[in-house]
């Protein structure tokens, strides 16, 4: 591991994590065959760990957003890099999220989801950093609090570095 980094929540710890929550959306969805859709590029390992722990029929797609340019401080502008390959009318989404940072980009997506009339709509995210939130996004599977530090590892980047460390680690 680079020496700049320091682990911050072990793949045990993070292992444990999508157990409980793969437990959670088990019992909540049995009976819906619900659309889970990640939002890229960073929940991209989250939820193919998550979605092999689930034992339910679902299905899955991804969306490209991102409020981040280059560099660790959020733009606040979101932009679509790639698009849903399906309607989400009348369908039961799970979203998944690497992070939950300010909320703003989980905020919008949960907006465009909503004028598409999905018939539900829940979040789930790995991590959330709750010091810097800025919408009241309520968050219904959650994997770790985590503190005001820039994360990396475990599918998640900076500057497209740091996705295939199979810890949650933080910068010095
Ligand atoms: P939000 O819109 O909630 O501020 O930002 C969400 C997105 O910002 C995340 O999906 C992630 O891509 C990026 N982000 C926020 N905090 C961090 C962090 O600590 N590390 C990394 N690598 N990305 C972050």
């Amino acid at each position: 591991m680079p020496n700049e980094l320091k682990v911050l929540i072990s793949q045990e710890e993070i292992s444990k994590a999508i157990d409980r929550i793969a437990a959670e959306i088990r019992r909540d969805y049995k009976n819906e065959d619900p659309l889970m859709i990640g939002i890229l590029k960073g929940s991209f390992i989250f939820m193919s760990d998550l979605i092999r722990k689930i034992d339910i029929p679902l299905e899955i797609d991804f969306v490209g957003l991102s409020s981040y340019g280059s560099g660790t401080e959020s733009s606040g502008k979101i932009k679509v890099s790639s698009r849903l390959s399906r309607p989400v009318k009348d369908r039961h989404i799970i979203v998944v999220e690497d992070i939950i940072d300010t909320g703003l980009t989980t905020q919008h997506f949960i907006e465009h989801l909503k004028k598409e009339k999905a018939a539900s709509i829940r979040l789930c995210a790995l991590t959330e950093k709750p010091s810097r939130r800025k919408t009241e996004t309520k968050i219904d599977y959650l994997g770790f609090t985590v503190p005001d530090k820039f994360i990396v590892g475990y599918g998640i980047d900076m500057d497209e570095k740091y996705r295939y460390l199979p810890d949650i680690c933080y910068l010095e």
